[in-house]
C-alpha cells in the first residue's frame, strides 16, 4: 500500500515524504482510513510501529478545514486533544504533530508538568487548534482556565496502559467528564489489560480494535540475550559489553534513580561518556540528557522506566537491563525503545541468581526462551570498577600505623577532599555529616574524591550546593573528617 491511497491531502503526503516514509506501516494503513471515517478506535500498537503518525496524520485531515492563519484567539479553539503520560513522550508527539503539520495552518502546542506554567500559559491564551498534554498540568491550566475542553472534536489517550501504571485514573476520569459528548475517541496501548478494556468502556462508542501486534508482542528485530551475572559483578559487567562489544550508543535501564546516578558516576569513571535520565532530574536536564544521547555526545544513557515508554531514538541499537523490571511488561517497554522502524536491536539483560524467577516471568510474556549467554570477567585487562555492593568499604586507619597515618594526613590536608565535607553547612558535627553520608547517594559512593566531581555530581541532580571554604587550622581537624578520609582512601586505592 501507499500513502496515496490513504486519502491524506496533498500537504500531508508532501510532510510524508519530506520525513523519508515510503510506505505505511501496518498500524498506519490499518487506522488512518478508519480514523478518517470519523470512528472510535482502539488501537493495540507495538512500540515503534509508526503509531504516532497513525493517528496523527488523520487527525490533522480531519482538522485541516479548520487551517486559518488569523491572529484572533478566537479563530483557534482547541479542537483536538491528544493525552500523553510523560513529558518525554508530549514532547515527541508534539514533533510529529508540528513536522506532519508544517505545511498548513494549523496551531499546536504540549504542556506538561515541572516547568513553569506562564509561557504555556501565553501560547494557550493564543490560540491553538491541537493540544499535546499530560494529564496533571491539562487540568492546572483548566483550572486557570487557560483552556477550554468545550470544543474539542477528536480526543487521543496515547499508551494508555502507562497512564493507568502512572495513577493518572483519576485525572484522565475529571479530563473525560469535561470533554463534550460529541467527540472521535482514540486510544492506544501496547498492552491491554482489564483494567484498560474497562477504561475502553467508559468512554470509547463502537470502537474498531485495531491490531497492529500480537498483545504483549515484542519485535522480531530485537535479539535478546541474558548474561547471568552476580550483583556485585554487575557494573564491571556492562563497562565490559559497552567496551568490548564497542557499544557507541546503549541505553541502560535501572530500577531506582540512585542507582541510575550511582552507575552513571561509575561508567564515567571508566572512561564511558553517560548520563541519567530520571524522575528526579528537572526538565531541562532530561531534554539536555536525551539531546546529548540522541546526538552521540554521550555513548550511555541510563534510565528508569520513567524513560521507558515513549522515547524514540533514531537507530538506537542496544538496550541493556542492568536489572530486570520487577514488572514483566516494563521489559517489552525497554526494549521497545530499540528494533524500531525496521532497523535491528539488541536486547541485552544482566541477571543475578534472585532476579532468575523475573526472567521467566518475561519469557512466558514475550513467549519466547532468551538465550543464556557468559562472561567472562576475569580478563586482567578488564576495567575494574568498585560496586559499593560488592565492596564495603571496610579500610580502618589504624592508629598505631604510622604509614596510614601520613596518609590520613596527607588526605585531609588536600582542600578537594576536605571542601566535600561542608555540604550545606552540615559539617558542625561528626553525626551530621554521618547523616548525609547515610541516606546521601552521593556520599555512599566510593568515588568521590574531588571538588570538581561533587559539583558536577550536584550540578546534575541540581542540588544547591554550598562549598564553604573555611579554612580549618590542622589541628583543629578532629574525628569529624574521619568518615571521608576513608572514602577517600578507597578510591586511592582502587
Ligand atoms: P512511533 O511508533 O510512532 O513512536 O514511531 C517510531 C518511528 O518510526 C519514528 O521514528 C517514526 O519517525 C518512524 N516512522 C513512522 N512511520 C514510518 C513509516 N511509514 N516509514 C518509516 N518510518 C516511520
Amino acid at each position: 500500500m501507499l500513502f496515496e491511497q490513504l486519502g491524506l491531502s496533498a500537504e500531508l503526503l508532501k510532510a510524508v515524504s519530506d520525513s523519508g516514509y515510503k510506505q505505511p506501516t501496518l498500524i498506519q494503513s490499518k487506522a488512518i482510513p478508519v480514523i478518517l471515517e470519523g470512528k472510535d478506535v482502539m488501537g493495540a500498537a507495538q512500540t515503534g510501529t509508526g503509531k504516532t503518525a497513525g493517528f496523527t496524520l488523520p487527525l490533522l485531515r480531519r482538522l485541516e478545514v479548520y487551517a486559518n492563519s488569523s491572529m484572533s484567539p478566537a479563530k483557534h479553539p482547541l479542537r483536538a486533544l491528544i493525552l500523553v503520560p510523560t513529558r518525554e513522550l508530549a514532547m515527541q508527539v508534539h514533533e510529529s504533530v508540528k513536522n506532519y503539520s508544517k505545511y498548513m495552518a494549523l496551531k499546536s502546542s504540549l504542556v506538561f508538568g515541572g516547568v513553569n506554567m506562564e509561557s504555556q500559559t501565553v501560547i494557550l491564551r493564543s490560540g491553538v487548534e491541537i493540544l499535546v498534554a499530560t494529564p496533571g498540568r491539562l487540568l492546572d491550566h483548566i483550572q486557570q482556565k487557560n483552556v477550554m475542553l468545550s470544543s474539542v472534536e477528536i480526543f487521543v489517550l496515547d499508551e494508555a496502559d502507562r497512564m493507568l501504571d502512572m495513577g493518572f485514573l483519576p485525572d484522565i476520569t475529571k479530563i473525560l467528564n469535561l470533554l463534550p459528548t460529541n467527540r472521535q475517541n482514540l486510544m492506544f496501548s501496547a498492552t491491554f489489560s482489564d483494567d484498560i478494556k474497562r477504561l475502553a468502556k467508559q468512554f470509547l462508542k463502537s470502537p474498531i480494535l485495531i491490531e497492529a501486534a500480537k498483545q504483549n508482542a515484542v519485535s522480531d528485530l530485537i535479539t535478546h540475550s541474558v548474561y547471568t551475572v552476580e550483583a556485585a559483578q554487575k557494573t564491571n559487567a556492562l563497562i565490559h559489553l559497552i567496551k568490548h562489544q564497542k557499544l557507541d550508543q546503549v541505553l541502560i535501564f535501572t530500577k531506582k534513580k540512585s542507582d541510575s546516578d550511582r552507575l552513571t558516576n561509575q561508567l564515567l569513571k571508566a572512561d564511558i561518556t553517560a548520563s541519567s535520565i530520571h524522575g528526579d532530574k528537572n526538565q531541562q536536564q532530561r531534554c539536555q540528557a536525551l539531546s546529548d544521547f540522541k546526538q552521540g555526545t554521550i555513548r550511555a544513557l541510563v534510565a528508569t522506566d520513567v524513560a521507558a515508554r515513549g522515547l524514540d531514538i533514531a537507530e538506537l541499537s542496544c538496550v541493556i537491563n542492568y536489572e530486570l523490571p520487577n514488572n514483566s511488561e516494563d521489559y517489552v517497554h525497554r526494549i521497545g525503545r530499540t528494533g524500531r522502524a525496521g532497523i535491528k536491536g539488541y536486547a541485552l539483560s544482566l541477571v543475578s541468581s534472585e532476579e532468575k524467577n523475573r526472567l521467566k516471568d518475561i519469557e512466558k510474556l514475550i513467549q519466547k526462551k532468551i538465550e543464556i549467554k557468559s562472561l567472562l570477567l576475569n580478563d586482567t585487562s578488564l576495567p575494574r570498577v568498585n560496586n559499593p555492593q560488592e565492596k564495603k568499604i571496610t579500610t580502618k586507619l589504624d592508629k598505631n600505623d604510622s604509614s596510614q597515618k601520613e596518609r590520613k594526613c596527607a588526605l585531609i590536608a588536600q582542600p578537594s577532599s576536605a571542601e566535600v565535607i561542608f555540604f550545606n553547612g552540615e559539617y558542625s558535627t561528626r553525626k551530621n555529616t554521618q547523616a548525609i553520608a547515610d541516606h546521601d547517594p552521593l556520599f555512599t559512593q566510593p568515588y568521590v574524591s574531588s571538588k570538581t566531581e561533587v559539583r558536577s555530581t550536584l550540578k546534575s541532580r541540581n542540588t544547591s550546593l554550598e562549598c564553604k571554604e573555611k579554612k580549618f587550622p590542622f589541628k583543629a581537624l578532629p574525628a569529624l573528617f574521619f568518615p571521608f578520609v576513608k572514602r577517600s582512601e578507597c578510591v586511592n586505592k582502587s
